[in-house]
């Protein structure tokens, strides 16, 4: 999940230093309307926990719909009053770059909180997350003084025009996986455009989310632009998916999740959905390479960084038998080094499940991959288990068929699953045969191969000899039961703005 607009940061404490830290932070934990911190109306909270010891950070504010109507009421009107849309271009891409500047101010601050709800390491946190939602902001805001509109060639007696316009109140459903970097690839575009936008974290990834949205009233941001609305999936975001007054959905989150939302806006008021879902994505090594190492690690990377926790990471590997073994028993060195350990110390590169429910259904399927007649070679054990969280080790499952359910299903977990195939074809055909289509990847010397596999993978990206390279102006999105529309990139714009036609008539 790089992002090569992300500014790495040094090393700035240890694992004594990370903790100390910790013990100093203050958590926020109620929702952030109208530039207030603001209980549920309720009163009821829910518990945040670190997945790493298990133990309980604090409460948040559980809102639901009366919090909703609020957040929404206050949106409405300060996008009615143009407090933000109203302000030209330059005069948002300024307050949202000091936005950006504010954020990574208190980037250590921030990182510290999404290790301690999210179990991810914090030598990623500190260089790919943060800094990924920095540089996500940046880059819309530096975009909105140069974008221009259209006109459409009518002839000498008119002037037609085409401009965009922000849709009104935006939501944006997030999940926790890299919550901030998601979060970033919502807001810039969305509040760049003009939009009253709320946010809505996953209830296991609140409060670096928190923290970051209150650092953009200060940069003049206005507070009915940007809140934060804090509360369980079915509650607080479905709240958001029926209210008839939020103009658009920027959803990204699994599939299921993402069908309902397609629900609400059809029962509601049509409010358009753009949804960024699962994936089930092919990584291709045909038997045309030369560099098994480096291809070793891209393949490790690929599906175990974020401990498999990433809607894009490449879990089916498709491979030429004839190399199978020997690629294999590269992969599983690595397998070897990417073991668990402590999320707050900096040299920790797989960090804890996000939570024991999720740890149990990636468990159950490695019992299912067995109980289809797939072969373990490695991993797939519950480990750190003294600490109090949920860790488990990178696994391989050898001798997979591409109808096994570890094959088809998303497991969101580090279990790579390995298909050997005869010859491209195959591996193409095999590659497609999924309900997903986020991302894919081939491994060839044969540039017309190379060519030829782009074409013909159904997946938003495709990468050939690499895997997840990435930079925020490359659209990000799913063909199939991946999602539609397009995170990242000014496709995103699309999402989030109207677009107006007007029409002059000159001869009158
Ligand atoms: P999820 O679908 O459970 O939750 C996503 C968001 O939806 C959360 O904010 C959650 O609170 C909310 N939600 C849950 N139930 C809801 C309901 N009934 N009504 C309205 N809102 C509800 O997903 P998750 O477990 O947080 O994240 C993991 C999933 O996200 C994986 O499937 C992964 O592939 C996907 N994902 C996709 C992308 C992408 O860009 N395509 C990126 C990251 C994650």
């Amino acid at each position: 999940m790089a992002d090569d607009t992300a500014i790495l940061t040094p090393r700035t404490r240890d694992l004594d230093g990370w903790r100390e830290l910790a013990t100093q932070l203050s958590l926020p934990c109620r929702a952030y309307l109208g530039g207030d911190w603001h209980s549920a109306e309720s009163g009821r909270t829910f518990t945040a926990r670190n997945p790493a010891t298990g133990e309980p950070l604090t409460e948040v504010a559980a809102c639901d719909t009366a919090d909703v109507d609020r957040a929404v009421a206050i949106a409405r009107r300060t996008f009615e009053a143009g407090e933000w849309r109203n302000q030209p271009p330059a005069e948002r891409k300024a307050r949202m770059l000091a936005w950006a500047d504010a954020i990574t101010a208190h980037a250590d601050e921030i990182a510290l909180l999404e290790t301690l709800e999210t179990g991810k390491p914090i030598g990623q946190t500190t260089s790919v997350d943060v800094p990924g939602l920095v540089g996500g902001l940046r880059w819309y805001a530096e975009a909105l003084d140069k974008l221009y509109g259209e006109t459409a060639p009518n002839g000498a007696s008119s002037v037609c025009f085409i401009e965009r316009e922000p849709v009104g109140v935006v939501a944006a459903v997030v999940p926790w996986n890299y919550p901030l970097i998601i979060a970033g690839w919502k807001l810039g575009p969305a509040l760049g455009a003009g939009n009253s936008v709320i946010l809505k974290p996953a209830e296991q990834s609140t409060l670096a989310t928190l923290r970051v949205a209150a650092l953009a009233r200060n940069a003049g941001i206005p507070s009915g632009a940007l809140q934060v609305i804090t509360g369980l999936g079915h509650e607080a975001g479905q709240a958001l998916g029926l209210h008839d007054d939020v103009d658009a959905i920027g959803f990204t989150g699994s599939t299921e999740i993402g069908k309902k939302f397609l629900e609400y806006s059809a029962r509601s008021n049509m409010k358009r959905i753009g949804l960024e879902c699962g994936g089930k994505s092919p990584h291709i090594v045909t038997r045309d390479v030369d560099d098994l190492d480096r291809i070793a690690m891209y393949v490790a990377y690929g599906v175990w960084y974020n401990q498999g926790e990433t809607c894009h990471a490449g879990t089916r590997l498709i491979v030429d038998r004839a190399i199978k073994d020997e690629l294999l028993a590269r992969v599983r060195q690595w397998a070897d080094r990417l073991q668990p350990g402590d999320p707050l110390d900096p040299d920790t590169q797989m960090g804890a499940m996000i939570e024991p429910e999720h740890a149990d259904k990636v468990m159950g399927y490695l019992q299912q991959g067995r109980d289809e007649g797939a072969r373990l070679l490695f991993g797939g054990e519950r480990v750190r288990q003294d600490s109090g969280g949920v860790f488990i080790t990178p696994a391989i499952f050898d001798d997979v068929t591409n109808d096994m359910r570890i094959a088809r299903e998303e497991i969101f977990g580090p279990v790579l699953v390995v298909i050997a195939v005869d010859g491209l074809d195959e591996a193409l055909e095999v590659a497609n045969d999924t309900d997903y289509g986020l991302g894919a990847a081939i491994w060839t010397q044969r540039m017309s191969d190379g060519h030829r596999a782009a074409r013909a993978l159904r997946a938003g990206t495709v990468w050939v000899n690499c895997y997840d390279h990435t930079s925020i102006n490359a659209p990000f999105g799913g063909y199939k039961q991946s999602g539609q529309g397009r995170d990242k990139s000014l496709h995103a714009f699309d999402k989030y703005t109207e677009l107006k036609t007007t029409w002059i008539e000159l001869d009158t």
